[in-house]
């Protein structure tokens, strides 16, 4: 069976049951299980997820955001990526005004949010301490965004990449080259297919300026322009 065929064969809530049951990484499987336990002060009283987090929205999406790895106190606590932090609260509110969601906010699972035309994953499943995975996690993991990319590559139009290293996570899965990451850059990829790049709304760039919320809000306005001129 080729890489392809092997691939295929699963569904996406097969690669999301794949990905919750995960412990290739030690590190990671220690880590998480230690925020778990320990939790952040203000969040003493909840149980954390504290398991690989699985991707989430319409699987007929036009659009694919690949963000970089579930926060320890955020995905790792609340079971659903980029949900209960800063980073989720950027993306739910740009995702509802630019029409890709029906609520403003991404506060917990069961929080109703429901995405149209977009599905969010990640380059790892696992909260890494300092939100920094290192190179045999990153290519462990890479798997399961290689099958979901194979399963959504009949919609997808778009893969809105946040951070350098989501991008180039993205570009050594489709063995693309000589591309370079910038906020805002975008590469006609073939097959009908835009990569557009985008700075993370982490902290670190959303408190410095380095990412303002009209830089953040356009990259969702192309996005959706994209996807229907392409
Ligand atoms: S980062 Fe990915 S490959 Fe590593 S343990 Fe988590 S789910 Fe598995």
């Amino acid at each position: 069976m080729n890489l392809y065929a092997e691939h295929k064969k699963f569904s996406l809530d097969s690669i999301n049951e794949r990905v919750i049951h995960c412990s290739l990484c030690p590190r990671l499987a220690n880590y998480i299980t230690y925020v778990g336990k320990t939790k952040a002060k203000r969040f003493k009283d909840q149980n954390y997820w504290a398991k690989p987090l699985p991707s989430f929205g319409d699987v007929n999406a036009k659009l694919l955001i690949i963000g970089l790895a579930p926060a320890a106190h955020g995905g790792n606590r609340t079971g659903r990526l980029f949900t209960g932090d800063s980073s989720g609260d950027w993306i739910a509110k740009a995702l509802f005004e630019t029409g890709f969601a029906n609520i403003p906010t991404s506060n917990s699972k069961n929080d109703g949010l429901i995405l149209k035309d977009v599905y969010i994953s990640t380059a790892v499943r696992c909260a890494p301490p300092n939100n920094t995975p290192i190179s045999s996690e990153l290519s462990s993991c890479s798997q399961y965004l290689l099958s979901e990319l194979l399963i959504l590559d009949r919609t997808i139009k778009v893969i809105l990449t946040l951070g350098r290293i989501a991008f180039e996570t993205y570009c050594r899965i489709m063995d693309l080259q000589r591309l370079h990451f910038g906020h805002n850059a975008s590469y006609d990829i073939g097959d009908g297919k835009i990569l557009l790049a985008s700075y993370h709304p982490s902290r670190q760039n959303t408190n410095t300026g380095k990412l303002t919320w009209q830089m953040w809000i356009d990259i969702f306005r192309t996005a959706r322009s994209m996807m229907y001129n392409i």
